[in-house]
């Protein structure tokens, strides 16, 4: 089963694309997480997409192609995989179509979890991240239990760079120019599955898990 998962930032994809990958038993590739961890390692795709990042831009298709093409030939990617944050601008859309053809591969189902602005924003300035494990917590919503620690590793939890107000807003416009239409490019080939991000991740889990199946 090949799933990708769309929607602006803050909509919860991260957190669903985790319970569900560990559910289904398929690959969780996020491309955040793959972009951060080069950042973190300064590795030549670190020191390129760095800029990027921190400003709240795409990085350039050509990297992010690269990547998940490599990422989707290795061996946990055979029983399937979960994109989240892939694709992202209708190149890469086309690109991933190219690449899945050549294996005689194709997406089954784009889940598209849908959340309005307001919430967006709330979520995403009260977002804290654990830097170590990937763990996401929110000081409102899902608060770490003791401190500012990460409930499952105890490093020191961060908000993102890029979950600071100003940056959060160029991330909204680059989100509405470059990846709202390709809601429409896979709606029109049938593999479309809207789900309403704004409750809780429970029951948006509930949804999506039934969607799947
Ligand atoms: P995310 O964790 O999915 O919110 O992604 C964080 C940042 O990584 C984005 O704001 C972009 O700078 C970069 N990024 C993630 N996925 C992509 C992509 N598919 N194409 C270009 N840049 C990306």
């Amino acid at each position: 089963m090949i799933i990708v998962l769309l929607g602006p930032p803050g909509s919860g994809k991260g957190t669903q694309a985790k319970m569900l990958t560990a559910k289904i038993g398929i690959t969780h590739i996020s491309m955040g997480d793959i972009l951060r961890d080069a950042v973190a390692k300064k590795t030549p795709i670190g020191v390129e997409a760095e800029g990027y990042l921190a400003a709240g831009k795409l990085v350039p298709d050509s990297v992010t192609i690269k990547i998940t093409g490599d990422r989707i030939k290795q061996p946990d990617c055979v029983n399937g995989f979960l994109l989240d944050g892939f694709p992202r601008t209708m190149q890469q859309a086309e690109a991933l179509a190219h690449l899945l053809a050549e294996e005689k591969r194709g997406i089954d189902k784009v889940v598209y979890v849908s959340v309005p602005l307001e919430l967006v924003v709330e979520r995403l300035t009260g977002r804290l991240s654990c830097p170590k494990d990937g763990s996401v917590y929110h000081v409102k919503y899902n608060p770490p239990k003791i401190g500012n620690k990460c409930d499952v590793c105890g490093g020191e939890l961060v908000s993102r760079k890029d979950d600071q107000k100003e940056v959060i807003s160029n991330r909204f416009t680059v989100y509405e120019k470059q990846t709202k239409p390709l809601i429409d490019y896979y709606r029109a080939q049938g593999k479309l599955f809207k789900v309403d991000g704004s409750r809780s991740p429970e029951m948006v889990f509930e949804e999506i898990k039934k969607l799947v199946s």
